[in-house]
């Protein structure tokens, strides 16, 4: 704390992002980053890159990744905005839609980047219970607000919300935004893009930091009304002019446009997913339904935090929440099979 500091920084809690140790050799499975590697295509597309062209400004409007993701999502380039991250996406998505009189929703167990970002831009939040089993009700939602936002599938559950809930919660709030944040729905799930020409209110953000392995490029969009585009177009504008640089816009193409090795790498991931659910459930785990690129399981003897800390020994890290309702959940990324099958040999020994 410092005198220097505005009241407004004083009363800031910030997001705390999961570790990135320094160390290598670890199985790192605490931050759902893809274990496949990014398209050689992209690679090569951000060497190409590296030159004298970096004197100049990139495009402040990023014309030819909008074009790419707007073709991939079979909508128009005027429905794509795009961000440094999902994360500076949705930031722009509380300033520019979500900041009104009334309090916007979301669920009580979430993505932490929400009530961060009420806290930095002033608007007020309610959270809304999960169910027992961990999924959202949307019953539980039908009160006045000014804005609903979760994730689907949900983090760190890994839970689905049918796209017909989505439907009828869009049409049961006409005068609000709903912000469904796809972080991971190419792992399984049903994206609500298709319902956006229907749907004004509706504003759907994805991320190439999971199914496409670029979390490091920071490169996130959102897909909507042409007219919700234009007021994250203001938000962006008053903000930072170019927020993707040179590198992250060829090599964001080339990955949206590599969809072989989408394909491919996103299938593997499913498929370890569902070989490690098996895996622990054998050992005794309870694991949530997961259409995400991580799992969220609970040992019915055991505790969460001291399995966390065991496996860490053992050069594996997971994550754990320190959280009324999921403290004795543990959230695994999925890894590679042989990863997964590391995991599994560890807490088998742990476990015994
Ligand atoms: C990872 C994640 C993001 C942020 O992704 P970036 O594009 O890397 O900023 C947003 N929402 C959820 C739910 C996430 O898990």
């Amino acid at each position: 704390m410092s005198r220097f500091w505005s009241t407004l920084v004083r009363e800031l809690t910030p997001y705390t992002p999961g570790e990135q140790p320094k160390l290598t050799n670890l199985i790192k499975l605490n931050t759902n980053e893809n274990p496949y590697g990014p398209s050689p295509k992209a690679l090569e597309a951000l060497r190409a890159e590296v030159g004298d062209s970096l004197r100049l400004y990139p495009d402040p409007n990023a014309e030819r990744l909008k074009t790419a993701v707007a073709e991939f999502n079979g909508v128009s380039p005027a429905q794509i905005f795009v961000g440094n991250g999902s994360d500076e996406v949705l930031a722009h998505v509380f300033l520019a839609m979500l900041k009104h009189d009334r309090p916007i929703l979301f669920p009580d167990i979430t993505y932490s980047f929400y009530p961060v970002y009420c806290g930095l831009y002033g608007v007020a939040h309610r959270t809304v219970p999960l169910t027992e089993t961990f999924e959202i009700d949307i019953a539980d939602y039908a009160r006045p607000n000014g804005g609903i936002i979760f994730p689907n599938p949900n983090a760190p559950t890994g839970r689905q919300l049918p796209l017909s809930n989505i439907e009828r919660l869009l049409t049961e709030h006409p005068d609000s935004v709903v912000v469904v944040d796809e972080a991971y729905i190419d792992f399984g799930g049903e994206t609500a893009v298709p319902l956006i020409d229907r749907h004004p209110n509706l504003l759907v953000v994805q991320t190439l930091s999971k199914s496409r392995s670029l979390a490091g490029l920071r490169v996130g969009f959102a897909l909507g009304n042409a007219n919700l585009i234009e007021a994250l177009e203001r938000v962006k504008n008053s903000f930072n002019s170019y927020p993707l640089d040179r590198l992250a816009i060829v090599g964001a193409v080339a990955a949206i446009e590599d969809r072989a090795w989408f394909e491919r790498t996103r299938q593997a991931v499913i498929e370890s997913r569902g070989r490690l659910t098996v895996e622990l459930e054998r050992l005794g785990f309870q694991v949530l339904p997961s259409v995400a690129n991580f799992i969220f399981v609970r040992h019915p003897d055991r505790d969460a935090s001291e399995l966390a800390q065991a496996l860490r020994t053992r050069s594996i890290i997971v994550r754990h929440f320190k959280q009324p309702r999921i403290e004795q959940f543990l959230r695994i990324t999925v890894g590679t099979d042989a990863q997964c099958q590391t995991l599994a040999a560890a807490l088998q020994e742990i476990l015994t």
